[in-house]
């Protein structure tokens, strides 16, 4: 079957690799019918070069047709058309049971990096596997398989309520995830923090307030159209040290700043006294895309959210190289990347 292979620094290409199977008794095996490429992808890609994942799958934000399950498989069947979990646990812990897929106790993998192939060895698959409902499209199934809960819990983490001050600070795919639900909880005002044009406009057509972080100090930008206090509610959408440390500079007192931008850095440097002076709750970690199928799949199906507004660029697979290249350049007014694993 044809997938999209790491090969080095900036370097990916479409090859032919062994056929995906069941992966286990609990498993299924998925033929995709489309799938994106996420933020998380060009970590790897326009990183340091990573020997151990050289010649691996990329990618972990697909759907598709289940065409095989194991004996132990319950709630999907062949023919079903389903999103796969970006991030897959063993399904039966007390972690997964609870839909915190992302802390299972018997797992060491986390993400799925199988997503952009042609077909996907899915393990657990009852619980990695969201059938897609009626009322939901495809589109809107992509991005329910990570970026779309991610945004979502930084909104949830981050306890919004009505009148709230909020700031998200990065409005790439997952920022905008976040913008667009923060305005589920009543705000008073929304700010988005980027340094790329087209992803600001697009934030301020949600009704967000765009702050350009290219052209002034963002912390201070904030702090001046919030009467010096800044926000009560932060979103750090990004994950570097740099967005992280705004996040943190633009949090009022006794806010709470919820991070869901997968960072890389292993540590960063902050002025403890600083944070003790300002009382806050800082929550951060890795999304269980599970969690937050049942509260998402409605308020798409009513139409209350659209976040498949993000897809500015739809490309064959065959042309997938070339869409990590505009997605990582942020050429040409892309947001997100979606991929048709049939052409
Ligand atoms: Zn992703
Ligand atoms: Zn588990």
């Amino acid at each position: 079957m044809r997938a999209l292979v790491y090969r080095g620094h900036k370097r990916i290409e479409l090859e032919n690799v062994p056929d995906a199977r069941v992966p286990a008794p609990d498993g299924a095996l998925v033929r995709t019918t489309s799938f994106a490429i996420c933020g998380s992808d060009l970590h790897g890609y326009h990183g340091p070069v990573n020997e151990e994942r050289i010649g691996s799958t990329m990618g972990h934000e697909a759907i598709g047709e289940v065409v095989e399950v194991g004996p132990e498989v319950r709630s999907v069947r062949p023919g079903d058309h389903v999103a796969v979990s970006a991030v897959v646990g063993c399904g039966r812990c007390e972690n997964c049971q609870a839909l915190l897929t992302a802390r299972c106790a018997n797992s060491e993998t986390r993400v799925l990096n199988l997503g952009q192939a042609e077909a996907i060895a899915v393990p657990a698959a009852d619980s990695s596997l969201l059938p897609i409902p009626d009322g939901v499209t495809d589109e809107q199934a992509v991005l329910l398989t990570d970026i779309l809960p991610t945004g979502y819990k930084g909104v949830r983490g981050a306890g919004i309520q009505p009148g709230g001050t909020v700031a998200v600070v990065g409005a790439g795919p997952v920022g905008q995830m976040a913008l667009e639900t923060s305005f589920l909880f009543g705000p008073s005002k929304v700010f988005a923090i980027d340094q790329v044009g087209h992803r600001l406009e697009e934030a301020e057509r949600l009704g967000a307030i765009p702050i350009d972080a290219s052209q002034v100090d963002p912390v201070e930008a904030v702090l001046d159209q919030t009467g010096g206090k800044g926000c009560q509610h932060v979103i750090e959408a990004a994950g570097p040290q740099a967005t992280v440390r705004i996040a943190f500079g633009v949090l009022a007192h006794g806010g709470t700043l919820s991070q869901v931008g997968a960072t890389t850095d292993p540590e960063m440097t902050v002025n403890l006294m600083a944070l003790f002076g300002k009382d806050l709750t800082y929550r951060v970690g890795l999304v269980s895309p599970q969690y937050a199928w049942p509260e998402l799949v409605p308020l798409l199906q009513e139409g209350k959210i659209h976040p498949e507004r993000v897809f500015t660029h739809h490309l064959p697979m065959s042309d997938g190289p070339r869409g990590y290249e505009i997605f990582d350049k942020r050429d040409d007014g892309v947001i997100k990347v979606m991929l048709d694993p049939t052409r």
